[in-house]
C-alpha cells in the first residue's frame, strides 16, 4: 500500500434515510493541499468526521499517516490537527492561555508551551491580542487562534473544515496564505469549501462533492477549462425579451444559456467573453433585443455546479437528498 498520508475508499455514511456519503475515493499526497468542495449538505463535513475520527463509516476503509481510521483511531487523533467550523476556542481564557493549555494537553512542558504559543500567535498575527480573552475576539481572529490551536502539536496532516466561512475578504487571504506556508513546509492539507476561489487559490487538488458523491475531480485549471471558460451576464432592457435573447445567442455559447426571466438576465458560457461579444450584441440586434448592460466575468462556483448537475446549489442540496430508507 502506497503511504499516501490521507487516503480513502468507499466510505458510506448514511444517517437515518439520509445518504451523507455514498462511496468515496480520496488521496492525497504527502505536501499538497487537497479541497472538498461542495453546496451545503454536499457530504464535505462528514468526509472530515470520518477522517479525523469523530464518526465511524458505515463501510469502506480509510487511512491517515498509515493508520486506520476505525481501528487505529487514537493513532490517527495523536498525528492530526483539526480546525473547524465549531471553534475550538475557550472564551474566557487569552489567546495565549488557549494555546499554551493546548501544549500541557501535548505534554510539551510549561516553557516548550509557552515558546510554542508564542510563535503561533506570531505566525497568526494575534501577538498584540494575545493577553485579551478570546470573547473579544473578531470572527477572523477567532478563526486564527482555532487554527493556531490545531497547530500546537505541529500535525504533519490538517484537516480545516471550511476555515475561512464567514470571514471578510481580508480575513480570507490572511489565512490562505498561513495556510500555504504550512502547506510549503510539508505539511499535508484537506480542507472543505463552498468557495471555489478558495480552492482555486489553495488546492492542488479540488474534488467536487454533491449529495454524497464525487461529481467531478481535478486541478483547479482541469475543472474550469472542463466546465468554465467566460460567461457573459447579458441584462435586457426588458425582462419579457429574456426566452428570445436566450434563443438569439443559443448558437454563439459553449454551452446552454440560463435565463433569469424576472430579472431579466441571460447567461451565456463562452470560451473568450471579449472574443464572443461583438458576434453576441450582432445577434441581439438582430432579434430586436435592447441590452442595458453587459457583464464579463469568470465562472463561479455555481456556474461550475450548474454545467456538472444541471442545477443550482440552492435547489439541490439538502431538499433533493432524501432517498428511500429502503434504498441501500
Ligand atoms: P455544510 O457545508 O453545510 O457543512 P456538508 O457538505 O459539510 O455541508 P455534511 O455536514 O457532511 O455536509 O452533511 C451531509 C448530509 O448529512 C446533510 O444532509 C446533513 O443534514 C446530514 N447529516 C450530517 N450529520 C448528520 C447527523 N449527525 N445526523 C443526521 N444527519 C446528518
Amino acid at each position: 500500500m502506497s503511504d499516501e498520508p490521507i487516503q480513502a475508499g468507499d466510505l458510506h455514511k448514511r444517517y437515518g434515510n439520509v445518504e451523507a456519503m455514498a462511496g468515496i475515493d480520496l488521496t492525497v499526497p504527502a505536501g499538497t493541499v487537497l479541497a472538498l468542495l461542495g453546496p451545503n449538505g454536499a457530504g464535505k463535513t462528514t468526509a472530515v468526521h470520518i477522517l479525523t475520527t469523530l464518526v465511524r463509516p458505515d463501510s469502506g476503509w480509510a487511512r491517515v499517516a498509515g493508520h486506520d481510521v476505525v481501528r487505529e483511531a487514537a493513532s490517527v487523533r495523536a498525528t492530526i490537527g483539526l480546525a473547524g467550523q465549531l471553534a475550538a476556542v475557550d472564551d474566557f481564557l487569552t489567546g495565549r492561555e488557549n494555546l499554551e493549555q493546548i501544549g500541557q494537553l501535548y505534554h510539551l512542558g510549561r516553557r516548550a508551551s509557552r515558546q510554542r504559543a508564542s510563535e503561533l500567535l506570531e505566525t497568526m498575527d494575534l501577538a498584540d491580542a494575545a493577553h485579551r480573552t478570546a470573547r473579544t475576539f473578531s470572527g477572523g481572529m477567532r478563526r486564527r487562534l482555532d487554527l493556531a490551536a490545531s497547530l500546537v502539536g505541529r500535525p504533519p496532516v490538517l484537516f480545516l473544515d471550511e476555515p475561512t466561512t464567514g470571514l471578510d475578504p481580508q480575513g480570507r487571504i490572511a489565512l490562505w496564505d498561513v495556510i500555504r506556508r504550512l502547506v510549503d513546509d510539508g505539511t499535508t492539507v484537506l480542507l472543505t469549501t463552498q468557495y471555489l476561489e478558495e480552492a482555486d487559490r489553495l488546492a492542488d487538488q479540488i474534488v467536487m462533492m454533491h449529495l454524497g458523491r464525487v461529481i467531478s475531480r481535478g486541478t483547479a485549471d482541469e475543472l474550469k477549462s472542463a466546465y468554465g471558460g467566460d460567461r457573459l451576464e447579458l441584462r435586457l432592457a426588458d425582462p419579457s425579451d429574456s426566452a428570445r435573447a436566450a434563443g438569439a445567442v443559443a448558437t454563439l455559447g459553449t454551452g446552454q444559456a440560463q435565463t433569469d426571466a424576472d430579472a431579466g438576465v441571460v447567461t451565456l458560457p463562452v470560451d473568450d467573453g471579449a472574443a464572443a461579444l461583438p458576434a453576441v450584441v450582432r445577434h441581439l440586434d438582430g432579434a430586436q433585443v435592447k441590452l442595458s448592460g453587459v457583464l464579463l466575468r469568470r465562472p463561479s462556483l455555481d456556474d461550475v455546479f450548474l454545467a456538472l448537475t444541471g442545477s443550482s446549489p440552492d435547489t439541490t442540496a439538502d431538499a433533493k437528498r432524501h432517498v428511500p430508507a429502503e434504498a441501500g
